[in-house]
């Protein structure tokens, strides 16, 4: 997971507003941050640093940075390690001339393609799928370079958003299932494109629509054209992003992820209601799904009983157990009073490794609560995702996966006086019935998403399924 951004202005250094979006999408990765400018086609500049964005980007740099065409990404390291040589956009080079690429999402043949590219020689500059795409492109023969990159997409196969800086103009593509998001911005001076709509408004730029699967479109001073459109014949967009990725102020299938989320803890309300005396929504992530339980419920709001420290930002990409351990002590503190004697509902978005709930499960026993039950706006995270996070490379760590999905012993392994999660079948309905805020409105059916990690109904078959 990780976000991306190109831009395209007729009038402004673009590098400023990169500096704001990769700030917006800073949830999305946090291990790297990069980005490349361009001044009409002319050499570009790039800036890339392990870290945050205000580590990797002071404000001498960003006025080195000049050019009114650009692509940045924020990293979340997925096929390879967190290193400076993953650190992307990438550089290419295709006909002598240099092009950057930027990915969001994860291929799941990489050593094929890697085999490909050295087979003809070609020696991708790091070990990142993103690479391979870079040196694929390289050695691909066409009339111009947009049709070299049709023709690359063709051997990818999982789930990537790509921007891509060519020249004077960003080459914008996703997959043909749409897994990843990706989104079109307009301001009065050109054209944005993002991983998600938040930082479409930390850009000063309005919606238009999202990408559409399998698009391919070009942008430059004059304007975007569509290279590349094909019918959308089957739509498996990555439910995890509406229940965890995003951010909840982003407009993702023309439904805001809150109003989403906050559908799903209704109907968990529903489905598994509690006896209790307070209702906790972990923050941030089990806000909204909590804000929707309390509603159903009727139990008394309980978030006061808990603070979150912003000391800490996710602790769930955190690539070490010690440091998400850590992260979660640093992350919450339990008000005492708030919580003695009484009876809680922690309600949370999903549970992965099971690093938050244990570890505020021993807190809250501490601080003198009477029973902990929680409630879960997502079904058991069983499967390791292939597309885009790192849970096959750890699905060792997968607590649901760990107990194969007995749902009696992960509560047990979590402390908790009961344990129940929300049904795929109403996570779905809850999506599909959130109203549109954008029109038109995006018609859905059950199934257009990527549950993999669910139902291990992968849509793009990885060669091994752990
Ligand atoms: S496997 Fe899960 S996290 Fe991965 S793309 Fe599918 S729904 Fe999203």
């Amino acid at each position: 997971m990780c976000g991306i951004i190109g831009i395209v202005s007729r009038s402004r250094q673009v590098a400023s507003d990169m500096y704001y979006g990769l700030y917006g999408l800073q949830h999305r990765g946090k291990e790297s941050a990069g980005m490349v400018t361009s001044e009409c086609g002319e050499k570009c500049c790039f800036q890339g640093e392990m870290g945050e964005i205000p580590i990797v980007f002071s404000k001498k740099i960003l006025e080195r940075l000049s050019g009114n065409v650009g692509i940045a990404q924020n990293r979340y390291s997925t096929t390879s390690e967190s290193s400076f040589e993953n650190i992307q956009p990438i550089q290419g080079y295709w006909g002598g001339e240099e092009f950057w690429i930027a990915h969001n999402g994860n291929l799941i043949n990489t050593e094929d393609l890697r085999e490909y590219c050295l087979n003809k020689g070609r020696q991708p500059s790091a070990d990142s799928d993103t690479a391979a795409i870079a040196s694929l492109i390289s050695l691909t023969s066409a009339f111009s370079f947009e049709q070299a990159v049709k023709k690359t997409i063709q051997k990818l196969r999982g789930a990537f958003s790509l921007v891509i800086l060519y020249k004077d103009r960003i080459i914008v593509v996703r997959d043909s299932l749409g897994i990843r998001p990706l989104c079109l911005g307009k301001r009065k001076d050109g054209y944005i494109v993002a991983s998600e709509t938040c930082a479409l408004h930390h850009m000063g730029a309005t919606l238009i629509r999202e990408i559409d699967p399998g698009e391919i479109s070009v942008i430059n001073r004059a304007g975007i054209k569509k290279y590349y459109h094909p019918s959308v014949t089957a739509r498996k967009f990555c439910i995890f992003e509406l229940i965890y990725f995003s951010r909840p102020d982003s407009i993702v299938l023309g439904r805001r992820v809150g109003d989403v989320q906050e559908n799903m803890g209704r109907l968990l309300a529903q489905e598994h209601p509690a006896e209790a005396d307070i209702v906790i929504p972990i923050p941030d992530s089990g806000n909204y799904g909590g804000w929707g339980f309390i509603e159903v419920s009727k139990i008394p709001n309980g978030q006061k009983a808990i603070l979150r420290t912003h000391l800490i930002s996710r602790t769930f990409i955190e690539a070490v157990q010690e440091l998400r351990d850590q992260g979660v002590d640093l992350k919450f503190v339990i008000l005492k009073e708030k919580v003695m004697g009484k009876r809680v509902v922690l309600i949370d978005d999903s549970v992965v490794r099971g690093t938050t709930q244990k570890r505020l499960v021993k807190w809250l026993r501490a601080a003198g609560a009477k029973e902990i039950h929680a409630r879960i706006f997502s079904p058991p995270y069983m499967y390791p995702c292939y597309y885009g996070i790192d849970t096959y490379r750890v699905k060792d760590e997968l607590i649901a996966k760990r107990n194969k999905g007995d749902i009696e012993k992960i509560r047990q392994e979590l402390g908790l006086d009961s344990l129940e999660y929300l049904s795929l079948d109403l996570a779905i309905k809850a999506i599909i019935e959130t109203p549109c805020v954008r029109k038109p409105c995006i018609s859905l059916k059950p199934d257009n998403f990527c549950a993999a990690c669910f139902n291990s109904r992968y849509p793009v078959k990885p060669s091994k399924i752990n």
